[in-house]
C-alpha cells in the first residue's frame, strides 16, 4: 500500500513538472477587478493556470506574441440555450421540439458550444434544454473530455414549470396526441422536490424555473403576469435546491413571478423586463443578480407583435427606464444573452452595447461578463480575471473595448484552460 502511494506521488509530481509553460506577451492587459489597462505585460501560464503577471521577461517553454493586441479574461455568458437554435415564434419552437430528434439537436448543440467559445465566451451557464432532456450534461461532458470544443459549462438540464403552463401547448394540436414538453412539469410540492432531486442526480449544476407567464401591461404602464407555482411548490423547489447546495435561476418577468422567486431563495432573475421598484429594492438588498437579456427582447419584439403578441414590444418601450432605475437602486447586473432563444449566428456580445448606450461605462459593462458573472457562479478569482491562480481563460482583440464596446463582437484569439482555440 505504502509503495503504491509513493508511486502515485511520484506520478503526480512528474505530471506537474511535465506541464509546459507558456509566456504571453500582452500589448495591453485588462485588470477587470480595478478596471486598469496595463501596458506591455507578460502572463506566464503553466498547464491550465496563470502562474504570474509581470512587466519583466520570464523564461518559458514557448512564447505567444500578443504585443499588438488587447488582452483580457475570457467572457462569461450567464444565460444561454445550447440546444436551441432560435425561437422567435412558437412555430420555430415547436418545429425544433417536434421535428428534430434529440440526437440531431445534440449535434447542432456541438456547433453552438464551439460558437460560444470562438465568440470569446470561455464560460457559459446554460439555462434549460427545451425538450432535449439532459443533452446539456452530455455536451458539458464532451467538452470537458476534449471530444468537442466548447466553453466551461454550468448546466440546468430540463428546467421546471407547473403542469399545463409551458409549450408544447396541447391545445395547438389534436387532443389525442401525446406531445413532448419543453421542460419538466410538476404539480404539488412533492413533485417539485422530486424534479429538483432527479435533475441534480442527472447532473444539473443549477435549477431553472419558469416563475410566471401570461404577461400583460396595465393602463398605468406597469406590468403583471400569472404566477406559475403555488407558494408551497416554489418554496419546495427553493428549499430542495438550497439544501443540495445548488442555486436557483428564475425566469420571471414581473412582480408576480419575481417576488415569489425571491421569497423561494432564487439567486438570479432572468429577463425581469417588467420589474417594478419593489422588485429592484428586494434584489439589491439580497444581492440577487439580474440577467436582463436585452438584445433578444428587441430581436423578437416585432415578429411576435405581427403575430398578435405585442408584449415584447411593450417591454421594449419601457426597458431602458427600468434598466436605469435598477442600476441606480444597486441591482447587481450579470451578463446573460439568451442566445439560442435567438439564432447562434447572431452576435453574442450585443448586450454590452445596450449597457453602454443606457449609461454604464465600458468597464462596468465588461465587468458584468467577467468579475460579476464569476461571482454569480461562485468562481471569483478563478474565472473573469487574469491573475495568479486563475484558469488560463484568455482572449485577445485588435481594438480596445474600454474605448469601443462593439469591439467585443470581434474576438481574434481565444485560449481556454491554457489551450489556444482561435488564432
Ligand atoms: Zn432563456
Amino acid at each position: 500500500m505504502r509503495h503504491l502511494i509513493f508511486t502515485a506521488l511520484i506520478l503526480v509530481s512528474l505530471s506537474l513538472s511535465a506541464q509546459k509553460t507558456i509566456l504571453i506577451k500582452c500589448g495591453k492587459l485588462l485588470d477587470t477587478k480595478t478596471g486598469i489597462v496595463l501596458e506591455k505585460q507578460n502572463v506566464l501560464i503553466k498547464g491550465n493556470q496563470v502562474i504570474s503577471i509581470s512587466s519583466s521577461s520570464v523564461a518559458a517553454d514557448s512564447t505567444i506574441d500578443l504585443s499588438n493586441y488587447f488582452v483580457m479574461p475570457g467572457l462569461i455568458d450567464c444565460h444561454t440555450h445550447v440546444v436551441l437554435q432560435g425561437d422567435i415564434t412558437s412555430e420555430d419552437y415547436d418545429v425544433q421540439v417536434l421535428k428534430e430528434s434529440i440526437p440531431y439537436r445534440a449535434i447542432r448543440g456541438t456547433k453552438s458550444v464551439e460558437k460560444a467559445l470562438l465568440n470569446g465566451f470561455t464560460t457559459i451557464r446554460d439555462l434549460g434544454t427545451e425538450g432535449a432532456g439532459f443533452t446539456d450534461v452530455d455536451l458539458k461532458k464532451a467538452v470537458n473530455k476534449g471530444i468537442i470544443n466548447g466553453p466551461r459549462m454550468w448546466v440546468s438540464t430540463l428546467a421546471i414549470n407547473t403542469t399545463g403552463h409551458y409549450p408544447i401547448k396541447a391545445s395547438d394540436y389534436a387532443w389525442e396526441l401525446k406531445l413532448p414538453k419543453g421542460l419538466q412539469e410538476i404539480t404539488g410540492a412533492d413533485e417539485a422536490r422530486r424534479a429538483v432531486r432527479q435533475q441534480i442526480e442527472q447532473g444539473a449544476d443549477w435549477i431553472k424555473i419558469y416563475a410566471d407567464r401570461g404577461y400583460y401591461r396595465l393602463a398605468d404602464g406597469s406590468f403583471r403576469s400569472l404566477p406559475n407555482f403555488t407558494t408551497e411548490e416554489i418554496n419546495a423547489i427553493g428549499d430542495e435546491t438550497i439544501r443540495s447546495r445548488k442555486k436557483l435561476a428564475a425566469h420571471a418577468m414581473t412582480r408576480d413571478g419575481i417576488i415569489a422567486a425571491i421569497n423561494a431563495g432564487a439567486s438570479t432573475i432572468e429577463h425581469g423586463s417588467g420589474m417594478d421598484e419593489e422588485c429592484m429594492k428586494l434584489m439589491a438588498e439580497k444581492g440577487i443578480f439580474w440577467c436582463p437579456t436585452l438584445f433578444v427582447n428587441e430581436y423578437v419584439a416585432e415578429g411576435r407583435a405581427k403575430l398578435g403578441s405585442p408584449i415584447n414590444l411593450y417591454f421594449q418601450q419601457s426597458i431602458q427606464a427600468t434598466f436605469k432605475k435598477a442600476i441606480k437602486m444597486g441591482v447587481k447586473l450579470a451578463y446573460g444573452t439568451d442566445i439560442g432563444g435567438y439564432d447562434w449566428g447572431l452576435p453574442q456580445a450585443k448586450d454590452f452595447t445596450y449597457f453602454v448606450d443606457w449609461g454604464l461605462t465600458n468597464m462596468q459593462a465588461i465587468q458584468t461578463a467577467t468579475t460579476t458573472a464569476a461571482e454569480l457562479l461562485g468562481m471569483q478569482g478563478k474565472i473573469g480575471e487574469i491573475k495568479a491562480g486563475a484558469f488560463a481563460d484568455i482572449i485577445a482583440l485588435k481594438k480596445d473595448p474600454t474605448k469601443d464596446i462593439n469591439a467585443l463582437q470581434q474576438i481574434d484569439w481565444v485560449m481556454k484552460d491554457g489551450k489556444v482555440y482561435k488564432n
